[in-house]
């Protein structure tokens, strides 16, 4: 049985959903969950629910949270100290962001944002040109290192030992860069990402202020808002939340678009999505011929109606 590392993300003190797809993805070889630097207390037995034969609690020396360098450092030793055949985790910002260290250090090859992975052929499927073609890769390496899209793997329980073994990384920081601070998007909101589902405003939202339709809808389904590159460049809403080509990556269970074309360009950044309902007054708006459900008619009057009846 191959043996696999899963990095494991924690936020507000639970696992988050897309680690545990991660550990779908992952079903059927020797799952070590790898938490860095935080308790695993109070998610060992989430993680065993989802498939840990293992919880590796790795620490060093230091303050692991204040240094990309020294994580993936930590990482890395984890992958040599356990003989990993693969490394996974999640396309997030910080995931992004430590498996490219990490394959540097390892001196491996790595294919992220994946939205499907086949451990035992080593294989990825990656979207390409802004959602037109999908590229399937496969890699011939001693560690299969691969990042997976947020939310493009259902998790599914499939439960495990979770033994929890401590294992303390002898590496030290190169000293090259340290985090000083971490600001988390406005109390209670959800990230854009990582969201299951999405809500998002094109031009037809008309200003920063209408956008509070949005928010309103978004608190009643847990949704994260986001918007058109039309609304941004207007000064309607935050480059933070584009969503498409030039913008964040969206794969949400559902993508719901208030007055949006459908141009291609934003359809690059959502096209993943398992179900889309767009809202547009123009019964024509190429989005009609991409979404699973369409309502035609005036989003100040559609959006207020649904909000009432979710
Ligand atoms: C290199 C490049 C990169 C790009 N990157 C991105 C990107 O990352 N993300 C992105 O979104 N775009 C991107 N774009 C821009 C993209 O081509 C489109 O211009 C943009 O997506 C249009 O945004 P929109 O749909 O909000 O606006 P529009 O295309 O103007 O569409 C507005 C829609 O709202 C409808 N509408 C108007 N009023 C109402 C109403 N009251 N009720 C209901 N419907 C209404 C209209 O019928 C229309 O379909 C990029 C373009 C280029 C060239």
């Amino acid at each position: 049985m191959t043996k696999t590392g899963i990095l494991i993300e924690i936020e507000n003190d639970a696992v988050k959903e897309t680690s545990l797809g991660v550990m779908t993805a992952a079903a059927g070889s020797d799952i070590h969950a790898l938490v860095l630097g935080k308790a695993v207390d109070g998610v060992k037995d989430k993680l065993a629910e989802y498939g840990a034969g293992k919880i590796v609690n790795i620490s060093v020396s230091n303050d692991l949270s204040i240094s990309p360098d020294l994580q993936a450092q930590a990482l890395a030793a984890a992958v040599k100290k356990y003989q990993f055949d693969n490394l996974l985790g999640t396309a997030s910002t910080n995931g992004k962001d430590l498996f490219a260290r990490v394959a540097a250090i390892l001196d491996e090859p790595l294919l992220s944002d994946c939205i499907k992975v086949n451990i035992a052929e080593k294989t990825g499927i990656k979207s390409h040109f802004s959602g037109k073609t999908f590229a399937q890769l496969k890699v011939n390496t001693s560690v299969f290192l691969c990042t997976l899209r947020p939310n493009s793997i259902e998790p599914a329980a499939a439960p495990a030992l979770g033994e929890v073994v401590e294992f303390t990384a002898q590496v030290s920081d190169p000293g090259l860069m340290k985090i000083v601070e971490t600001k988390q998007p406005g109390q209670g909101k959800i990230d854009l990402s990582e969201a299951s589902i999405v809500i998002s405003g094109g031009r037809a939202i008309k200003s920063a202020d209408n956008f509070a339709m949005l928010d309103l809808a978004a608190e009643k389904i847990g949704a994260a808002v986001g918007a058109s590159r039309a609304a941004v460049d207007a000064g309607y809403a935050p480059h933070t939340i584009q969503v498409g080509q030039t913008g964040k990556t969206v794969s949400p269970k559902l993508y719901i678009a208030c007055g949006i074309s459908g141009a291609v360009q934003h359809f690059a950044g959502m096209k993943t999505s398992k179900v889309i309902v767009a809202v547009n007054e123009d019964k024509d708006a190429p989005i009609f011929s991409k979404c699973d459900y369409g309502i035609v008619g005036d989003i100040f009057d559609v959006i207020p109606v649904l909000t009432e009846k979710l």
